[in-house]
């Protein structure tokens, strides 16, 4: 048994708790960037429980409101000019995994002036100013997790930054996602979900990621159930917002793997919300293990068998794209070309598992 073990985000969950907490954002900066999309965080309340937070505490703050869906480096990059212009000392993201994800990358630019959308891949360990994260969706983990996920439009893919910048801290209150419609919600519990699985069939999985996942399964038991029958009730929302975090503590240590890896192309080219586009792929990559005992774990969590769980993905997930073969074999040939994501396979694939499992996956 030997592990490193490392999650340094401080996590408040609760109802209320950036109120009854406010004293946090004093303890970090003076001055804030706000990062948010377009309306949602003004609709749910969170931006305005900040907003008070912040002039309760006589913290100055500027808003920057325009990170859209599967966030590129040129928004990120004209959010980091705002906060330069701003002497900015601190951001805070608020929302689903684009924002937050957005909020770490400008604080990585702002801290490194000399960093430019085009450069930033080339560059080495960078430090960040502080980010905290409010999440309004359950969600990507992203307020728990080192990575920010973003869109390269010269690379026409999304790849992570390839910085760490875990934010400092995490406030996670589930009546933000009271009124997160049915769809999204699905679409934001199956990307927690897989983070559960790829974190735990993993090849950097260990004993203290193994805990996460695991108890993240058992609450994956009672969600699914509701998400099913659609009873979106504030016990329900409390306990995929809990799984979606400890699924993001779980990839933390572990990272992801085949089906974050290969469902990129199916975001970038074929427009597939991020969840979905793991999704449509997680039961062929089940199916593709040679070796079943940690699912048959993973399973008996669950409560369920495959054909079970194919069944309820099969209910929830519903995706309809046109795609050829020509297009699969240029994505499975992509993918296999970057080492990153098949290392934390545990067992070994070629190009040709790759392009089975986008067939069966899509070609059905
Ligand atoms: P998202 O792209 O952040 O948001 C999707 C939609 O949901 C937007 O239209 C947003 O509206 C809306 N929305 C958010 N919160 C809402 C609420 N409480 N009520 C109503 N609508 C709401 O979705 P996401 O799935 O959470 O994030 C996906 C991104 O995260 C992808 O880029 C993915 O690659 C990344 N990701 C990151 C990690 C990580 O570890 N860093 C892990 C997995 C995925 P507005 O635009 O108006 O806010
Ligand atoms: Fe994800």
């Amino acid at each position: 048994m030997e592990f490193i073990y490392s999650m340094p985000t401080k996590v408040y969950f609760g109802k209320d708790v950036i109120l009854k907490n406010k004293e946090v954002f004093s303890s970090i900066g003076r001055k804030a960037l706000i990062v948010t999309g377009r309306n949602s965080a003004k609709r749910n309340g969170s931006y305005n429980d900040v907003v008070k937070a912040l002039s309760d505490s006589r913290i100055d703050y500027i808003l920057f409101d325009e990170v859209e869906e599967n966030p590129s480096l040129e928004t990120i990059e004209k959010g980091s000019i705002i906060g330069k212009d701003n002497n900015v000392d601190f951001v805070i993201g608020i929302g689903g995994g684009s924002p937050m994800d957005a909020s770490k990358a400008i604080a990585v630019f702002i801290k490194n002036p000399e960093v430019k959308k085009d450069n930033i891949f080339s560059q080495k360990q960078l430090k960040s100013i502080p980010v905290i994260a409010i999440a309004t969706t359950s969600g990507t983990g992203s307020e728990v997790t080192q990575y920010s996920i973003v869109t390269s439009n010269k690379e026409k893919t999304k790849k992570n930054l390839g910085q760490s910048v875990f934010p400092v801290a995490a406030f996670l209150d589930s009546k933000y996602t009271f009124d997160l419609p049915y769809e999204i919600t699905v679409n934001t519990a199956i990307d927690a979900f897989t983070h559960l699985v790829e974190g735990y069939l993993n090849t950097n999985s260990n004993y203290m990621s193994e805990i996460y996942g695991e108890k993240g399964f058992e609450l994956f038991k009672y969600c699914f159930k509701k998400l099913i029958n659609k009873e979106l009730d504030s016990n329900f929302r409390n306990k995929v917002m809990l799984a979606s975090t400890l699924a993001g503590i779980q990839i933390a240590q572990t990272g992801t793997s085949l089906p974050h890896g290969m469902g990129y192309p199916l975001t970038y080219f074929k427009g597939l919300p991020h969840g979905l586009a793991n999704g449509v792929l997680t039961i062929e990559y089940l199916k593709s293990f040679k070796d079943k005992s940690k699912i048959n774990r993973m399973l008996n969590l669950l409560g369920m068998n495959l054909e079970e769980l194919e069944d309820i993905f099969n209910k929830l997930i519903n995706v309809n794209i046109e795609i050829t073969e020509e297009e699969i074999i240029n994505y499975s040939k992509s993918f296999v070309s970057n080492k990153s994501k098949l290392k934390n396979h545990t067992e070994k694939v070629e190009l040709e598992d790759i392009i089975q499992i986008y067939k069966k996956s899509l070609l059905k």
